[in-house]
């Protein structure tokens, strides 16, 4: 997913800030001048700076939504590398510092390695990989909340082992604690109590929909750094830091600055990223050289007496030696690759601020008790079930459901919320699976219900029935013989291992408004509540009822249900063009489909394209040939039916046979078309829009199957007013699709 809103330029700008600030920590530029000075700055100020990397990782990484497992093994397996290159390559100093030379040699290199750092600096990467693995695990365990309960209380930990040290010292049990500790690991400013809650912090503020306004933030940001100021001078006067990377103040600090950068927005500067991270890096040696470049040159008085020119020495040199570097990998090395691959060919876009539109119209046309359960099943319609469903999940949905189990497993991976009922059949041997993953089955019939109940494991279940659609449900008839299958039905609320908390039906031809077809959807709903009375009076308590889908709602909205299960109007489309309905909402559609012109050839009159040579062309002609096929969702069907496509804004005719991945467009009419432009075969393109309906019609279908038969190798484009949905892609480079 990628949106084309890039925000990020404050983020990327800071990188930067942020490791000069490093270097301020180990050359102390007030040194010469002010011994407080230096204190407030180096050991206050600059200590924003190492939990500003954390939380840029967590922005990153960190969020209760995921579609790539593999996403964190990415993450440590590339912070590994980068640490185990670091190590590497202070490996020279560290002999020369006669490291190798000191005792217990072999327990203190591990407790190097996984908290301290080979070099004073590098403690940074081991952290970086411990607290990101805890805060991942956190979060996608517990969630957010609870998430954070737990690192604020780790850090809390670790600030009585850091700046309020001298507070606890003495306690009997407490201070020995920190005696042990300090065996293991020479300070708490590590991987366990210092960096999951930045972490936390950072993916919090990436999946939160709201954001603080810009004054409150920078107004904040610059409170809690006066009082960072304050703590950390109160805490230096009494003497009662033994390090100084942790204060209390920090977080809330850290979280307001984090928000007021994401208000710096423009051109994003990636480059920085992997610059400040090589100043970081590189920093301790640029010290050596500037020290022995003094020595040669007989400058020390200058360049390493003087605090504040041996500091802007060891900048100037870091940042050139950085910036030359990432200029010559640019150049040379294999630089970054254009990661939008797969938009180069056939995509579909999705308008998630339309998403959030139709949610609020459908949610307003339902009774105020009753709430939306969205249908998500067959890759959301094809929009893409992880952008769709996650975008839902942050507004606040908490109903889906799913086809089948393995989509509703694949939801609770993303990290969906709430309700989840699986509308299709499950095998019953399945059921451990629905308990685990907390999914709601149907049950299609009594017989069914039996055997999932036989299973042994405790599930819940929504009872569907069968008003005469005579698809999946319990049948109950209305003759002498209901008796017996109602009694069937309340024996179904007894079972021991299945919790009904839902009691559901489905109408057959609630989209038509035709006399009859009225009169046969009264009759479903009718019965639904004649059983429902039915099991009142067997003393049954009524789970949550539904009985609305899309159409359901539009044509029916007067029924007062506990939940409508909508999919189609969703997407803000219906299946027919000229679908007739009580309401009239104003859905708006959430996709796009598109793809480029690879190809643009002439042709004389008289020649012919494609397979078949179905199409003959009457004039000399410009064909354009567009990567998009019947493969990829677009019928075959539509062949030499004359349908359009836009290009520029204009229509241009589809010719020929469409292909499995390919198909030809008359282009002869249209000026400037190139290799490269984008051809919308869905959408909207200027003051022109082809309707999803109408190409389905086209088909002789309905806008449900054309959706959803977009094939998986077209890629999902999320597009949002938000600041942070591209992260998913931009961290680690990888797609998803659809
Ligand atoms: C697919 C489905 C829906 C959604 O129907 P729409 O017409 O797309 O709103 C609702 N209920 C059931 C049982 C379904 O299978």
């Amino acid at each position: 997913m990628r949106t084309t809103n890039k925000s990020y330029t404050g983020i990327d700008c800071f990188r930067m800030i942020a490791a000069i600030l490093i270097i301020a920590i180990h050359t102390s530029p007030l040194g010469t001048y002010s011994e407080w000075g230096d204190f407030i700055l180096t050991r206050v100020i600059a200590r924003i700076a190492v939990p500003f990397f954390f939380m840029t990782s967590g922005f990153f990484l960190i969020s209760r939504y995921s579609n790539q497992a593999e996403r964190l093994r990415v993450y440590m397996k590339k912070t590994a590398l980068i640490y185990g290159a670091a190590i590497m390559l202070y490996i020279p100093l560290n002999i020369y510092n006669g490291y190798f030379r000191m005792e217990n040699l072999l327990p203190n290199m591990i407790k190097d390695i996984v908290f301290d750092g080979t070099l004073y600096h590098l403690w940074y990467l081991p952290a970086s990989l411990v607290g990101g693995a805890i805060a991942w695990v956190l979060v996608r365990k517990i969630g957010f909340h609870r998430a954070f309960a737990v690192a604020a209380v780790l850090y809390l930990i670790g600030l009585f082992g850091d700046s309020y040290y001298g507070l606890i010292e003495k306690v009997p049990v407490l201070g020995g604690f920190y005696t042990l500790w300090f065996q293991v690991s020479d300070y708490t400013r590590n991987g366990i109590f210092f960096a999951p809650v930045f972490f936390l912090l950072g993916g919090w503020i990436a999946d939160a929909q709201t954001r603080l306004r810009q004054t409150a933030a920078s107004t904040l940001c610059v409170v809690m750094l006066f009082s960072m100021l304050a703590e950390g001078s109160i805490l230096h006067y009494f003497q009662l830091q033994r390090h100084d990377s942790m204060y209390l103040f920090l977080v809330p600090c850290m979280y307001f600055l984090f928000q007021a950068l994401l208000y710096f927005r423009g051109k994003r500067h990636v480059w920085l990223r992997d610059v400040s991270l090589l100043v970081y890096m590189i920093h301790p040696m640029m010290i050596v050289v500037v020290r022995l470049a003094a020595k040669v040159l007989h400058l020390q008085t200058l360049l390493v007496e003087n605090s504040a020119v041996h500091f802007l020495a060891v900048v100037v040199t870091s940042v050139s030696f950085s910036v030359f570097a990432e200029a010559f990998w640019q150049r040379f090395g294999s630089g970054r690759k254009e990661q939008h691959k797969g938009a180069d060919r056939a995509y579909i876009e999705i308008n998630l601020d339309n998403l959030t539109h139709n949610v609020q119209v459908l949610c307003e046309a339902m009774p105020p008790e009753c709430a939306l359960m969205a249908v998500v099943k067959a890759q959301a319609y094809g929009h893409g079930m992880y952008e769709i469903a996650t975008h839902l999940d942050r507004i606040g949905v908490r109903a889906f459901a799913a086809a089948t189990v393995d989509e509703g497993i694949m939801l609770r991976r993303f990290g969906i919320r709430g309700e989840i009922l699986i509308l299709g059949y499950t095998q019953p041997e399945r059921a451990r699976e629905l308990r685990k993953y907390d999914l709601s089955q149907t049950l299609v019939d009594y017989d069914y219900a039996c055997r999932l109940n036989a299973q042994g494991v405790h599930v819940k279940a929504h009872i569907k029935l069968d008003t005469g659609m005579h698809r999946l449900g319990f049948w109950v008839p209305m003759d002498s013989s209901a008796g017996k299958e109602v009694q069937k039905l309340s024996r179904v609320f007894a079972m021991k291992n299945l919790m009904i908390n839902g009691i559901f039906t489905h109408l057959c031809v609630a989209d038509s408004l035709d006399g009859n077809d009225v009169l046969f959807t009264r009759q479903q709903i009718a019965r639904f509540y004649k059983i429902l009375n039915r099991l009142k009076k067997q003393g049954i308590h009524i789970p949550k009822i539904h009985i609305q889908s899309s159409y359901g709602l539009l044509n029916y909205p007067e029924l007062k249900c506990d939940y409508v299960r909508v999919g189609i109007s969703l997407y803000g489309v219906l299946s027919t063009p000229d679908a007739q309905t009580k309401l009239h909402l104003d859905l708006r559609p959430v996709l796009s489909l598109k793809a480029q012109i690879v190809l643009v050839r002439n042709i004389k009159a008289g020649e012919r394209v494609g397979y078949g040579r179905a199409f003959v062309a009457d004039r000399d002609s410009r064909i354009a040939i567009v990567s998009i096929g019947y493969a990829d969702g677009f019928s075959r069907i539509l062949s030499g039916k004359g349908q359009n496509v836009l290009i520029d804004g204009q229509p241009a005719p589809i010719v020929g046979r469409i292909c499995m991945d390919q198909l030809a467009v008359d282009v002869t009419k249209l000026s400037d078309v190139c290799v490269g432009m984008i051809v919308t075969l869905i959408g909207r393109d200027g003051n022109e829009e082809i309707t999803a309906p109408a190409v389905a019609e086209q088909t002789d279908s309905i806008t449900n199957e054309l959706l959803s038969r977009i094939g998986m190798r077209v890629m999902v484009t999320a597009v949002d007013s938000g600041y942070c949905s591209d992260r998913t892609s931009s961290h680690v480079g990888i797609r998803t699709g659809s």
